[in-house]
């Protein structure tokens, strides 16, 4: 068996506040005069001057703001780097990715396609990617999904819902200001902070478990039970300890992998544009069978925060429709090898998918 050899992220910088220091890190990463940064920004942001008016522009650094509404589609993808080539001197000097998991995968992507040729579609799947990225940057701005730290960009595709997974998709530099998601509402916080949660309890019961992921694992558990379960919190320290939990969850999953949860909502996504967050709730909360002290604990959870989530998202659906989603979430083998083992497929059939999604 060969061990994989997991790109991390170089650099990361934490700390409240630690956005001020943007321009004196990207200061040196300049080429030249021709060759701009790219300010990839969630458009929530626009109209904030608290958070732009921090990023100095020179020369033709540009900031395109970009809509978190929808997951990001390799079309998208192809289209900003058309737009980035077409009114570019030369080659950007960087990517800078400010958002949530939406804003890091697209930034991740397009630095990869503004060396790689063709369309990104024909990138998604593992170690397709062959030239180095440009120099990129993330900056969350809400925490759970630890895209942050992960070595694949996910991309709604023509065919599927993939990531491109690549040693050259990690972030060069992190920056980690926990101050950035003090505006995240209420429950968009805990749908993406489930997706920390539910990344840990994927990875700490699955067979690809090792102790690698699992010391992440354990130490992302362990925040986000403090994070959504302790009352004695400040929201200070919470939104601290939520960005710690992302990345540890992160790094769990990196070396090892997701599970049920992921494989389902993927479908979800796949067919309705279900988003990842609150697709893993909608489907965590029916998994007693494979998870049950997660999902217990789960429950726990949305009680306290009093989050009540949609019903009936598949109560209008025809068997196609069924069908389409059940094939995309077993066709993620790795996902369900993780999760139940090499004969997973005699655990689960396409019947009992369609009568937990019917659940749903
Ligand atoms: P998101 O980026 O889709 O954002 C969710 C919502 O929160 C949006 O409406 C956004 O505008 C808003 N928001 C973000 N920051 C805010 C702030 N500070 N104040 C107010 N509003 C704010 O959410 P997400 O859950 O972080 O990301 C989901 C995406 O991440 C999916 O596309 C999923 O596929 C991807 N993902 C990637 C990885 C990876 O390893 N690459 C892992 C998990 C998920
Ligand atoms: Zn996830």
């Amino acid at each position: 068996m060969s061990h994989k050899n997991f790109p991390m992220v170089p650099r990361v910088i934490f700390g409240r506040g630690s956005f001020n220091q943007l321009n004196e890190i990207l200061a040196p990463k300049r080429l030249n005069i021709d060759a701009p940064f790219i300010f990839l920004i969630d458009d929530v942001f626009k109209g904030n001057t608290d958070l732009t008016s921090r990023i100095s522009l020179s020369y033709d650094d540009r900031i395109i703001f970009i809509s978190a509404d929808e997951e990001p589609k390799t079309s998208q993808v192809d289209k900003l780097v058309e737009d980035i080539i077409l009114n570019t001197k030369e080659r950007p000097s960087g990517i800078i990715g400010i958002g949530g998991g939406t804003l890091l995968d697209l930034a991740k992507a397009v630095s990869i396609m503004l060396t790689n040729d063709g369309d990104s579609k024909s990138y998604q799947g593992w170690d397709l990617v062959k030239n180095p990225a440009v120099y990129h940057v993330g900056i969350p701005t809400i925490s759970g999904t630890g895209a942050e730290v992960s070595r694949t960009t996910v991309l709604t595709g023509p065919d599927r819902k993939l990531g491109i997974n690549s040693d050259y998709t990690p972030f060069d530099q992190v920056i980690l200001d926990s101050d950035l998601t003090i505006g995240v509402p209420h429950e968009q916080w805990f749908y993406t902070g489930m997706d920390c949660y539910i990344h840990c309890i994927e990875s700490l019961s699955g067979s690809y478990l090792n102790t690698f992921s699992q010391s992440y694992g354990d130490m992302a558990f362990e925040l986000c039970q403090e994070v959504f379960l302790d009352n004695n919190l400040s929201e200070m320290e919470s939104r601290e300890k939520l960005m710690m939990a992302s990345w540890h969850g992160g790094m769990s999953i990196a070396y090892s992998q997701v599970g049920v949860a992921h494989a389902m909502s993927y479908g979800l996504a796949y067919l309705l544009g279900t988003k990842h967050g609150i697709g893993n709730c909608l489907v965590f909360d029916h998994l007693e069978e494979f998870y049950p002290e997660g999902v217990k604990l789960f429950k726990q959870m949305k009680e306290k925060h009093n989050i009540i989530l949609p019903k009936g998202i598949c109560a209008n659906l025809n068997d196609n429709d069924f069908d389409v989603m059940i094939n995309i979430a077993l066709g993620l083998t790795p996902l369900w090898e993780n999760a139940l083992g090499k004969n997973w497929q005699k655990i689960i059939t396409k019947e009992k998918l369609k009568a937990l999604y019917q659940k749903i």
